[in-house]
């Protein structure tokens, strides 16, 4: 069992109109993956449950829609005071459960807050417009009301901030939302709704179904006509599913799906800079960020250059369980993960790419866990797996490129378009290469990215919609527009 000081964060279950219910005939484990030992076992949620959830997400819409803005901005606040104050409780959960350091744990915790205080506020500025008429005789406007019930449905690999930035901005607004977490990282949104109900959200405002029947829940969001809109993080092929499924109830719909980021040095670059933007965009969270950096495109006439300065710094990567303060690099998130990527490493090898071999401490003892060391492999071709791919570990992949023109072809060369970095000192090139690039977010010079405050999505295969921002909230509203005939 996870060690903590408040042990009312390890309900077990599903949450359902302000009730822990933890009846089913399925059970499922959930597994540290540092040490491959089970940490918890969950009752599934059954289909009546999850319609259940629905009900009560329904039912609840119209009184919450319908409070002061700031009454639900407060709520929210509440709930935000209380994650800060259980924070060490639940980073340690998400280090258990997900895999990550401590300390990236405790940064996930902050990244979501960030976007809890952010939507609470910006509810309140969801200003109307007041239109102008061709007719004195007429008023025209418009004002913003929440699309009603919201299903949330997040992936493993951050699990309380991926969270956070759907049903912060859905409650704000006044939608009501079922949350869905991995079923393989269920207790760090148990841990979110217990302090939900501790915050005095009201009963069924906040939902969330716990299940290892993913397809059944998605079944159940897809052909209920009440839940009116689905925010997805996860895979291409999850997201591809839903948005079939819900064609026949026009639902609207967030989907943030894979990545497959290109990181491109030029031969301008500060490659100082672009070594440490390196090891943040491919390292963090053991490369499993839907952001990572994917395929190094690097100059022919700095190529070796980079790959030693690289090699030197994941040289200094601690890998260990994430509990360990002195980690850096935690282990894959499970067996499976692991698994897929060896097999594009083992892929690309056979294909004629290079392994340059990258001496790393490690924990004495690793045991059982889903460990995997950090690579970097040369002479990777735009034809190969791990190029087409989100590699979603700690491999780093490089092609070398001749010219300008050549390195943004490569960068394009794959359906997905989240996020994409390089690194140029010449800012005519950066002018000159940010449209060509077709991607929702780019880095140039710089890897950390992501905040409350941008608006993070994707094009092509990696989804439509924003989070994050004034567009955040934009995904929960409905425009309504009124036309008034005036007696003059
Ligand atoms: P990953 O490959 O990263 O695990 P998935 O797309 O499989 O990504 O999972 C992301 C989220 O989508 C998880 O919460 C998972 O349980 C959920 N999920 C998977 N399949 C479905 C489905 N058919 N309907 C609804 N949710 C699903």
């Amino acid at each position: 069992m996870i060690q903590l000081n408040n042990y009312e964060l390890l309900q077990k279950g599903s949450y359902i109109s302000g009730q822990w219910c933890s009846v089913s005939d399925a059970f499922f484990d959930v597994i540290d993956p540092a040490t491959g030992a089970t940490i918890g076992t969950l009752p599934s949620a059954t289909k009546a449950l999850v319609q259940s959830a629905v009900d009560s997400a329904y039912s609840s819409l119209s009184s919450w829609r319908s409070k002061p803005v700031v009454e639900r901005e407060h709520l929210l606040r509440a709930w935000y005071d209380l994650i800060v104050a259980n924070k060490e409780d639940l980073a340690r959960i998400i280090t258990y459960e997900q895999g990550k350091p401590l300390a990236e744990s405790r940064a996930e915790i902050d990244y979501g807050l960030a976007y809890i205080q952010w939507f609470s506020e910006q509810a309140k500025r969801l200003n109307g417009i007041l239109l102008p008429t061709k007719n004195l005789a007429q008023r025209a406007e418009v004002i913003y009301e929440p699309v009603g019930v919201v299903a949330a449905i997040t992936p493993w690999n951050f699990p309380f901030a991926m969270l956070a930035r759907k049903a912060a901005p859905a409650l704000a607004c006044g939608c009501t939302v079922i949350a869905k977490p991995a079923e393989s990282t269920p207790l760090t949104a148990i841990a979110i709704s217990e302090l939900a109900r501790q915050a005095a959200i009201p009963a069924g405002v906040f939902n969330l179904v716990v299940s290892s029947e993913p397809q059944m829940v998605g079944e159940v969001f897809t052909g209920d006509e009440r839940v009116k809109k689905i925010s997805f993080t996860g895979s291409t092929d999850v997201g591809r599913w839903l948005y079939q499924n819900s064609a026949h109830s026009i639902k609207r719909l967030s989907l943030e799906l894979g990545g497959n980021a290109p990181f491109i040095v030029f031969d301008d670059a500060n490659l100082g800079l672009a070594v440490e933007g390196a090891m943040f965009a491919k390292f963090r969270n053991t490369g499993q960020t839907c952001i990572a950096a994917n395929r190094f495109l690097v100059h022919e006439g700095i190529h070796d250059a980079f790959c030693q300065k690289l090699v030197e710094r994941i040289t200094s990567l601690k890998m260990g369980k994430g509990y360990d303060p002195s980690v850096d690099l935690g282990p894959m998130h499970s067996r499976h993960e692991r698994e897929k990527v060896q097999s594009l490493v083992e892929n690309a090898l056979g294909g004629g790419a290079l392994q340059i071999s990258i001496k790393t401490p490690a924990e004495k003892n690793l045991g059982e866990g889903f460990f995997y060391p950090p690579k970097l492999i040369q002479n990777v071709s735009p034809e190969m797996a791990i190029f087409q791919r989100e590699i979603f570990g700690p491999v780093v992949a490089v092609t070398k490129f001749s010219t300008e023109k050549q390195a943004v072809d490569l960068a394009n060369k794959t359906p997905a378009g989240l996020a994409a970095y390089f690194y140029s000192e010449n800012a005519t090139r950066c002018a000159r290469v940010i449209p060509q690039l077709e991607f929702g977010m780019i880095g140039v010079n710089d890897t950390r990215i992501s905040n409350e405050m941008a608006p993070f999505g994707g094009v092509k295969a990696s989804g439509v919609g924003r989070e994050g921002s004034e567009s955040g909230i934009m995904e929960y509203v409905e425009a309504k527009y009124l036309c008034h005939g005036l007696t003059l």
